[in-house]
């Protein structure tokens, strides 16, 4: 703990109890990947127990006029990462690109390596994606002022409070996630509510933009995020069916690892890191030209999103980690849709109102940044 108290913990558990309390507000809620492995643990569950289902009923007990996953975000993320990747490769692009999920990393470049800022993916991160899509799509859809919506995430990161206040990822002035708040956090809402959160029975989340594929569950762990792109990235690249849709050449909780990807004779070479001194040593590798990627991902916490800040402590215990990865690749595994591209709902999404991903104008206005060099910290 910071000795003077400049890290603690801001806890933002308040400011959700007023939104779901005010009668002019329609609060909508996200949970990202990681949640639903990490959650049970604090209500006495074993490490990694797949919660989904109770996650959803719960939020509905404490009054959120909407329930969403940050899963369907995720899809919409490759859908524009995977096409600007290929992009990238075909039209001469700064390579290697690096996913753009881990707030903390991203900001961790434009201080410390402001030459490569122009390698992370200029697409938003799933909850900035899917806090856009409700401000816009949703809110048009249902009829709703989205002046009147509150967009709340529940997040295994303290790092995404400080993205979601990022003035770059705002539309027409306003926030698109306007709180977030950790696993940990949401354990403490569901506590002071009184709610026996494993005894609830499963629920499903709302629709639309409650269709999630296996592809987006697995943005959760180290290396999840790249192997989702892959999936999409190869039927985009060949034009052929992917039958085996598991690379496990990108799994592991080696803190850096290689790979290289066979898109039916063009080789993919991805580099994988996870945990700042990993994550420092890539970007070293790749500056010095020790190194030669197309693709990098980076996660700053070790293990991906599932070892996150905000997540129930684990107390350096790999085994709470990896039984949470598990976990999020057994939910993968029973997703009958586990592509992000063929997402229905996400489909529908860009044939009524984005265009195309990454090309049309809306879904670049609406989904993209750009990072600029900040001074050295
Ligand atoms: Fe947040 Fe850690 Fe996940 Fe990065 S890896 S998005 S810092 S939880």
């Amino acid at each position: 703990v910071c000795p003077t108290a400049a890290l603690t913990e801001v806890n933002h558990t308040r400011k959700v109890w007023k939104a779901l309390h005010d009668p002019d507000k329609y609060v909508v809620v996200q949970t990202a990947p990681a949640i639903r492995v990490a959650l049970g643990e604090l209500f006495g569950m074993e490490a990694g127990s797949l919660v989904t289902g109770k996650l959803a009923a719960s939020l509905r007990r404490l009054g959120f006029d909407q329930v969403y996953d940050t899963d369907f975000g995720a899809d919409v993320t490759i859908m524009e990462e995977a096409k600007e990747l290929i992009d990238r490769l075909e039209n001469g692009g700064r390579l290697p690109m690096l996913t753009s999920c881990c707030p903390a990393w991203v900001s961790f470049i434009e201080h410390q390596f402001p030459d490569m800022v122009d390698i992370p993916s200029s697409c938003k991160s799933p909850h900035i994606m899917f806090g856009t899509i409700a401000k816009t799509y949703l809110a048009e859809k249902m009829g709703i002022d989205p002046k009147k919506m509150v967009v709340v995430s529940i997040m295994p990161c303290v790092a995404k409070k400080a993205e979601a206040a990022r003035t770059e990822l705002s539309i027409d002035d306003h926030d698109n996630v306007d709180i977030v708040i950790t696993t940990r956090e949401l354990g403490d809402m569901l506590k002071e509510a009184g709610i026996d959160f494993d005894k609830l029975a499963d629920e499903d989340y709302d629709h639309p933009l409650g269709e999630s594929t296996g592809a987006s569950v697995i943005f959760g762990t180290t290396g999840g995020v790249i192997e989702a792109a892959m999936r999409t990235a190869y039927e985009w690249i060949t034009g052929e069916e992917l039958e085996q849709v598991e690379f496990h050449q990108l799994r592991g909780m080696d803190g850096l690892r290689e790979a290289t990807v066979d898109l039916k004779g063009r080789e993919i070479k991805i580099g994988i890191a996870h945990g700042l001194g990993n994550a420092r040593q890539l970007l070293e590798d790749i500056r010095n030209g020790k190194s030669e990627y197309h693709a990098i991902e980076i996660m700053a916490c070790p293990g991906g999103c599932i070892g996150g800040g905000g997540q129930p402590y684990h107390y350096g215990n790999d085994e709470v980690v990896k039984a949470r990865q598990r976990s999020l690749y057994k939910e993968d595994q029973g997703k009958k849709i586990r592509k992000s591209h063929e997402n229905p709902e996400v489909i529908k999404m860009y044939e009524e109102y984005l265009g195309e991903p990454f090309y049309g104008e809306l879904a670049h206005k609406l989904l993209h940044t750009k990072y600029t060099p900040k001074e050295r910290i």
